[in-house]
């Protein structure tokens, strides 16, 4: 009698990852063909010094909009594009969008805000990704200075020689590197030295607690770390003026959140950059 209980729950859930996998296999086709179809949009998130609360930067955020106002999740779709390799593609496209942007910024007379982009590991893997950032970067013919890669511990983890090597090349070219969601995921601090870094994010879940014991340990542990690197630091998800007070008494240099702006289109984004400026 137990054998067939088993039995049954077998098939339910083989049934229940069947339906699964075809799920996102549907996705993954519908994300094939808007991305195809031009629908994805990048859309920034500024970045803000402490010393001033000037925006400094903006992080580029990949959408997939739906319908109006929705949008399918990043944290959806990106594992599914990483898993499928359409990331490769997308992501050459994103950092086409990045520079261009960074061109347009600078017309419009903001010539010193950097964009940050997230990089996966199938891009590292894929043989022309230096080159190709390189030749972005020459074609839209603005300073590599102003363009920033983030990868997260797990990237670097992953396959240290290909990210190390790839970094270090890109970073003679004069791109900026900073480390994403820091504290995290696994990291050996040894590839902290070994990385051609210029910026550790502090992940979110440590300002979230920051006004815990334990977060706010760690997170004053990351921030001196980084100083003791030379490296500079930014907080990702500020969202409470106690959190930004924080951060900046642990001498904290940038921070970005939902506290100074959410991610948003371009066109809100150059308004928002005219307001600021004022
Ligand atoms: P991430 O790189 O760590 O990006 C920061 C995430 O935190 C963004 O989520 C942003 O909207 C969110 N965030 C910023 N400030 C706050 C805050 O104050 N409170 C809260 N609750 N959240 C805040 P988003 O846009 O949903 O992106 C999620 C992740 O998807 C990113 O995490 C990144 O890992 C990935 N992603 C997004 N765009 C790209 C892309 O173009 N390429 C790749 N490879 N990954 C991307
Ligand atoms: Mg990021
Ligand atoms: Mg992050
Ligand atoms: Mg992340």
């Amino acid at each position: 009698k137990a054998k067939k209980h088993l039995g049954q729950n077998f098939q339910y859930y083989q049934a229940e990852m069947e339906d699964e996998m075809a799920e996102r296999l549907a996705m993954l086709r519908m994300l094939r063909q808007d991305f195809a179809q031009d629908k994805l949009q990048l859309w920034y998130q500024p970045q803000v010094s402490l010393n001033g609360l000037q925006v400094v930067g903006m992080e580029a955020l990949l959408r997939w909009p739906q319908g109006p106002g929705q949008f399918v999740s990043p944290a959806v779709f990106i594992p599914l594009a990483e898993y499928s390799g359409l990331i490769v593609e997308i992501g050459d496209w994103v950092l086409a969008q990045a520079c261009l942007q960074i061109k347009q910024l600078a017309k419009q007379g903001f010539d010193n805000l950097r964009i940050a982009v997230n990089v996966s590991m199938p891009q590292f893997r894929h043989a022309g990704f230096v080159q190709s950032v390189i030749d972005c970067v020459n074609y839209y013919q603005i300073n590599p200075q102003l363009l920033e890669l983030e990868i997260t511990e797990s990237v670097v983890m992953d396959e240290p020689k290909i990210v190390i090597d790839a970094l270090q090349k890109l970073k003679n070219f004069g791109i900026k590197v900073a480390i994403d969601d820091f504290g995290i995921g696994f990291s050996s601090l040894s590839y902290l030295q070994q990385l051609p870094l210029d910026r550790i994010k502090v992940d979110r879940a440590f300002i979230r607690d920051i006004d815990k014991a334990a977060g706010e340990v760690l997170a004053e542990t990351i921030i001196s770390l980084g100083k003791r690197l030379n490296l500079s630091t930014i907080a990702e998800g500020v969202e409470t003026k106690a959190q930004e007070q924080a951060v900046l008494a642990m001498g904290c240099d940038e921070v970005q959140g939902f506290m100074y702006a959410k991610p948003m289109p371009p066109a809100e984004l150059l308004l928002f950059l005219q307001q600021q400026k004022k």
